[in-house]
C-alpha cells in the first residue's frame, strides 16, 4: 500500500462526536420514528433561506450568460459583488472598506483555513478561549502551527485577559475568537473587545510584531441582546473577518463567506497578497461563482431567525427553572449548560435512553458541560422537556414545572 499522509488518514477516520451523535439520532429515527427522537447533535439551521434567494438564484439564471454565471471568478471573488459587500458593511459599521479588502471563499470553514494559512510559520501558535469550535485546531495545525486553547471564565464565557495576557508567546501569531458564540452561545461584551484589544496592543510591542486577531462571524447577524453588535475590527486594527452566510442566509450547503482584510492591518498588502496565497495553495480557485451573485445581492437580508430567539427562551427558561446551570446564550443557536455529574459524556448518554441527542462539552475542549443545538422546530423543543424534566429529576434536581 502507499504510504499516506498519516495526519490525512487520522484526520479522515477521527471520530468526530457530532458527527457520530447525529448519525445515532438518525439510526434512532429510523428505528423509533423521528418523532420520537429529540436530536441537538448538529448546527444545521433549521429554518429555510428567504423567498428572496430563491428568486435571486432564478433570476439569475434566466437573465445571467450562463458562460459567466457559471464560470471562474478572479481568484478573490468578482470585483462588484466585492464592492457591494463592502458597500454593505460600509453602510451597517461606518467603515471605508473596499472591494480589495475582500476574499471571497467557501464559507466561514474556506475562510478561517485561508486565514490560518496565509499565516501561519512553522511552530506558530493561535490561541482561542476553550470551548472552542473544534475545526479551529484542524486548521492551526495545517497551517503549521499549533491551537493553545485558553479557558474562558465559566459563569458567563468571556474571555479572561489575565489567562491572556499568560498564555501569549513570541511564537503567538493570531487569538481566534468566535462572538455570537459555538458552543455557548455567548456574545461578547464591549468591555471585553475593548480590554482584548488593549491585551494585543501591549503584547504585539512587547514581541515587536503583530498578533492578529482573527474573527470568526457566522452567527453576527444571530443576536438577541437587541441593540447592534460591537463590530470587532473597530477594537483593534489587526483585526482579520471571517465571514459565512451559512446561518444568517441558511445557505450552509452553498458554501459562501469571506475573509476580510481592513487596511488598518500593518502590511495590509502581503496580508492579502498571503491570504489570496493560501487559498491557491489549498486547491480553493474560486468561490462557488452563482452564490457570489447571490449575496451581493442580499445585503441586509436575513432567513427569518425569530424561531432562534423563541427556541432560546422557551428552553432556557425551562432548563433553568429545572435546576440546571446555563451562561447567558445571547446569540447564536446553541446552550451551554452544565450538567448535573461532572461527567459531560456520562450525562450524555443518559440523554441518549430518553433519546435525547446531546453532545459533550469535551469535544468543545471544555468538559463538565453539554451543547445543546436549538435550531430545531420549537414543537422538537417543546417535546423535549419532559424528557429534559426525567433527566433533571434522576439527579434529584430542583422540581420545575
Ligand atoms: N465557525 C464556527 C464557530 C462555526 O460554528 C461554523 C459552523 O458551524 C463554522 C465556523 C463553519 O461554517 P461554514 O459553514 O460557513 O464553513
Amino acid at each position: 500500500m502507499a504510504q499516506l499522509s498519516p495526519r490525512m488518514v487520522a484526520l479522515g477516520t477521527a471520530r468526530s462526536e457530532i458527527r457520530e451523535a447525529f448519525a445515532f439520532a438518525q439510526t434512532r429515527a429510523a428505528e423509533v420514528g423521528p418523532e420520537k427522537v429529540d436530536d441537538f447533535s448538529i448546527g444545521n439551521p433549521s429554518v429555510p433561506a428567504p423567498a428572496q434567494v430563491q428568486e435571486l438564484v432564478s433570476q439569475l439564471i434566466r437573465e445571467t450568460d450562463p458562460v459567466q454565471l457559471h464560470g471562474y471568478t478572479p481568484a478573490q471573488g468578482d470585483a462588484a459583488v466585492r464592492q457591494a459587500l463592502a458597500d454593505d458593511l460600509n453602510a451597517r459599521f461606518g467603515m471605508d472598506y473596499d472591494k480589495d479588502c475582500f476574499y471571497l471563499t467557501a464559507g466561514a470553514a474556506g475562510a478561517l483555513s485561508c486565514a490560518l494559512t496565509a499565516m501561519g510559520c512553522p511552530g506558530d501558535e493561535f490561541i482561542a478561549f476553550a470551548p472552542y469550535f473544534p475545526e479551529y485546531k484542524v486548521f492551526a495545525e495545517t497551517a503549521g502551527g499549533k491551537l493553545v486553547a485558553v479557558p474562558a471564565r465559566i459563569e458567563d464565557f468571556q474571555p479572561e485577559m489575565e489567562a491572556l495576557a499568560a498564555a501569549v508567546t513570541p511564537r503567538t501569531k493570531a487569538v481566534i475568537i468566535n462572538t455570537p458564540n459555538n458552543p455557548t452561545g455567548v456574545v461578547y461584551s464591549r468591555d471585553t473587545l475593548r480590554a482584548l484589544g488593549k491585551v494585543l496592543t501591549e503584547k504585539s510591542r512587547e514581541f515587536s510584531h503583530p498578533i492578529y486577531l482573527i474573527s470568526d462571524e457566522p452567527y453576527r447577524e444571530i443576536a438577541y441582546t437587541g441593540e447592534p453588535l460591537p463590530w470587532v475590527p473597530d477594537y483593534y486594527p489587526e483585526t482579520l473577518v471571517c465571514y459565512s452566510y451559512s446561518k444568517s442566509l441558511s445557505l450552509p450547503g452553498q458554501r459562501i463567506g469571506y475573509v476580510l482584510v481592513p487596511r488598518s492591518v500593518e502590511d495590509f498588502g502581503q496580508v492579502y497578497a498571503a491570504v489570496c496565497g493560501a487559498g491557491r495553495a489549498l486547491g480553493y480557485v474560486c468561490a462557488p461563482s452563482l452564490f457570489q451573485f447571490v449575496v451581493a445581492r442580499c445585503s441586509g437580508l436575513t432567513a427569518d431567525l425569530s424561531v432562534y430567539r423563541a427556541n432560546r427562551d422557551l428552553l432556557l427558561d425551562s432548563l433553568r427553572e429545572m435546576g440546571f446551570t446555563c451562561a447567558q446564550p445571547d446569540g447564536a443557536f446553541y446552550l451551554f449548560p452544565r450538567p448535573p455529574e461532572a461527567d459531560d459524556s456520562a450525562f450524555c448518554e443518559r440523554a441518549k435512553k430518553y433519546d435525547l441527542i446531546l453532545v459533550s462539552g469535551d469535544s468543545f475542549g471544555c468538559p463538565g458541560h453539554v451543547r445543546i443545538s436549538y435550531c430545531v422546530p420549537t414543537e422538537q423543543i417543546r417535546r423535549s422537556l419532559p424528557k429534559f424534566r426525567a433527566l433533571a429529576e434522576e439527579y434529584g434536581l430542583g422540581h420545575g414545572s
